[in-house]
């Protein structure tokens, strides 16, 4: 086991002397989320950031994460750990795909997922996250025509949820697609007690045979809440670190060795302490980008 806590002090105090605020994302490394002073999912993290008087915002996260927080605190430095954490998934639709779309369908509403770029959020309407996706929809007038964009798996759930009928962009995460029907059916085999958590980013058939399909905050409230001892887990493997720590006397399953984030995984200690050492890799946008992408953000709260 390798021992991290004097890097995890070094970085504390550097944080404390430049007033910063370090966030780590639910799929980050553990000796990341163990030094953060919170961690959560993309937007949770970016509102509280907002709400803090940290100069400087450290996001342990991928690309995208980092930009929102900058939308949300644009007065605040924000820093993304390692530069080249990307998001596949954000990464399979353009704002120009989507001004295309939108061609096709000019009477459309688009919802995007938290998960795309700030360019493609700014062609947004509302913005959703995997919590709130299905109350999004529902509160959109019948008969308004719906882009969703960019999960296909998330745009199923929310159509299953519904009854509404959406068009999807064909988007995915790779690394929740790496979870199969067959993977989650051994390991109930294997333990009959346990309780199925999955997240909306799983294929359809996973969605199909889990006994609840939740967010990561609600993976995280489920197992607080629930009376069960042991959960199987169909998300990225990094949520499994939190969810130990705050239950212990729980056990909390992982389907496949194959969810595992390569992005997420690639920001290590080293690299968050040169980042915020050197304040290097801020992240900011094109004023006009960010405010349209902020009306999309902000609009998201009338629709819940
Ligand atoms: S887990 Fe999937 S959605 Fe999340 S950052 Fe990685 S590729 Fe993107």
């Amino acid at each position: 086991m390798v021992d991290y806590t004097e890097q995890q002090e070094e970085l504390r105090e550097l944080a404390r002397e430049k007033n910063a605020l370090i966030i780590a994302h639910n799929y980050q490394r553990p000796e990341i989320q163990d030094v953060a002073h919170f961690t959560g999912d993309s937007l949770e993290l970016s509102r509280m950031a907002a709400g803090t008087d940290a100069d400087i915002i450290l996001f342990c996260g991928v690309h995208f994460m980092a930009e929102t927080a900058h939308i949300l605190s644009p007065q605040k430095k924000v820093l993304l750990a390692e530069l080249k954490a990307g998001c596949p998934m954000a990464d399979m639709i353009t704002a120009e795909d989507l001004v295309k779309l939108k061609g096709e369908h000019p009477q459309a509403l688009v919802v995007a997922y938290v998960n795309t770029s700030a360019a493609v959020k700014a062609e947004t309407d509302i913005c959703c996250t995997s919590a709130n996706a299905a109350t999004v929809v529902a509160n959109i007038p019948e008969g308004r025509e719906i882009i969703f964009i960019p999960d296909r798996n998330l745009g199923h759930y929310v159509e299953q949820k519904t009854g509404r009928e959406l068009i999807k962009w064909q988007g995915y995460c790779p690394t929740h697609e790496y979870i199969t029907a067959a993977d989650i059916r051994r390991t109930r085999e294997e333990r009959p007690d346990a309780v199925v958590l999955a997240h909306p980013e799983c294929l359809p058939e996973v969605q199909e045979i889990a006994d609840s399909l939740e967010s990561t905050s609600g993976m995280i409230r489920y197992a607080r809440e629930s009376a069960a001892s042991s959960f199987i887990i169909a998300t990225e493997m990094g949520l499994n670190h939190r969810l130990q720590k705050e239950n212990p006397g729980k056990q909390f399953i992982t389907p496949t060795r194959k969810a595992i984030c390569p992005n997420m995984k690639m920001t290590t200690l080293p690299k968050a302490l040169a980042t915020l050492r050197e304040e290097r890799y801020e992240i900011r946008l094109d004023e006009e980008i960010r405010s349209r992408a902020l009306a999309a953000v902000e609009a998201m709260v009338s629709y819940t």
